[in-house]
């Protein structure tokens, strides 16, 4: 791994300033106020303000079609994630987007794409069943043809930002018969369309999410997105992208791996806590002077910046244990106010360890979990046969 510093050149530097100060004005206090309390992760003025600014099409073109330099992207990468900018689902809607652009029909691409880089509409996923979701192949969700058209029936679970989208990615089952993975097809399902219900669902971490019903969803054939019975070769690319397995570019520039804003956060929080525990109360006692404590934020600091380091699934993984396992011992180190949640009276580090806890459980979750993430890790990194089940 090259760690080496990168020279920005006056433009970029400009570059840097312009956005940082864009992003002061739009993620205001308020803005981030309603999304604590709302955990939608979305703001519709922030995401219409970056659409209009130009930097959603920026961001969703590559150098070669006028978006971002490497150097760019990088820039406004970090500045996103370090205004706490809420944002988390402009990358579901930039890659169905990309998917759509690829296997879509010429009517459905200019019906979405413009509305996707001015920022009017956004798509969700619409993958995970109420009966499972990290085999996304088995999916009960019909999807029947009816002459020109098709009827769709069926439930997903966990629709996040549904209520915020106009498109659902769909999954959908077209041949019950077939094999598996010859047996499903891709649609792109208007969210308005009769027959559609949106529930909202909490996580434990704040995060709102969605439980969406399909009751008879009439839609056209435009919105099938590839062969019919070919949803897996259109959905391989979309997981690939999700997963953090697509080829890296060789400039280094690219975000290490996926999650790495959730570990950001994580590095905020320590920061304050190394400076909270470091800071002499009435006696002049430093907390960090105990061994123990030393030796605790020590090896939670250490584990933090491998994860950090890590590249690609293995880094995805390394995210989400180390937060898994390193915030409970800094919720710890603060004592019992460290339990208390940002914005609360008295609350140690403003919640920062607290929120990361909640956070890290779901993080270890949507997107696969790290049990598969594991598996593949063993299967497609290290080579290694598949798990046997014991003969009984
Ligand atoms: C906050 C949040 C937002 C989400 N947003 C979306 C979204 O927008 N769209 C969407 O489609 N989905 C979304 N998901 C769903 C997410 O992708 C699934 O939760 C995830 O893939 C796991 O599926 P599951 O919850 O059905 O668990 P299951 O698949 O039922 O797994 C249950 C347990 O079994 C383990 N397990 C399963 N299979 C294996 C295996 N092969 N080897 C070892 N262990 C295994 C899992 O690790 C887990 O511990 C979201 C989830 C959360 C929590």
């Amino acid at each position: 791994m090259d760690f080496s510093v990168v020279d920005l050149s006056d433009e970029d530097r400009a570059f840097q300033r312009e956005l940082r100060g864009f992003l002061g004005a739009v993620v205001t206090d308020e803005v981030l106020a309603r999304d604590r309390a709302t955990g939608e992760n979305f703001d519709e003025s922030v995401h219409l303000a970056l659409g209009d600014a130009g930097y959603l099409a920026a961001d969703y073109r590559s150098e070669a079609e006028g978006g971002f330099s490497a150097v760019r992207r990088r820039i406004w990468e970090l500045e996103i994630g370090r205004a706490h900018t809420p944002w988390f689902h402009w990358g579901t809607t930039a890659m169905v987007a990309h998917t759509v652009e690829r296997f879509g029909s010429p009517e459905l691409r200019d019906e979405v794409l413009p509305g996707v880089v001015s920022g009017r509409l956004r798509l969700c996923l619409g993958y995970t069943e109420p009966e499972g979701g990290s085999d996304v192949a088995t999916c009960k969700t019909r999807a029947v043809r009816d002459g020109d058209d098709w009827i769709v029936n069926g439930a997903k679970m966990f629709t996040s930002n549904a209520h915020n989208a106009h498109y659902v990615f769909l999954i959908a089952n077209t041949d019950p018969a077939a094999p598996k993975h010859k047996s499903l097809t891709m649609f792109l399902l208007p969210l308005d369309a009769p027959g559609v219900e949106i529930q909202p669902l909490r996580t434990v971490d704040g995060d709102r999410t969605n439980i969406t019903y399909y009751s008879d969803v009439r839609i056209g054939d435009r919105y099938r997105v590839g062969d019919v019975n070919g949803g897996w070769t259109v959905l391989r690319g979309a997981l690939d992208a999700e997963h953090g397995t697509v080829q890296r570019d060789d400039d280094g520039l690219q975000k290490i791996a996926v999650m790495t804003e959730h570990i950001t956060l994580m590095a905020e929080a320590v920061d304050r806590i190394a400076a909270l525990l470091g800071t002499p109360d009435a006696e002049g006692h430093r907390r960090v002077d105990d061994g123990a404590v030393a030796h605790r934020l020590g090896r939670g600091i250490a584990r933090m910046e491998a994860a950090m380091s890590t590249p690609e699934m293995f880094g995805r993984v390394a995210i989400a244990q180390t937060m898994r396992d390193v915030s409970p011992d800094l919720m710890d180190l603060l004592g019992a106010a460290g339990a208390l949640p940002t914005g609360t009276p008295g609350a140690a580090d403003d919640g920062g360890a607290e929120y990361v806890f909640r956070l890290a459980g779901p993080t270890g979750i949507y997107g696969g979990t790290l049990e598969v993430f594991r598996n593949m890790i063993a299967r497609h990194a290290l080579g290694l046969a598949p798990p046997v089940t014991a003969a009984r």
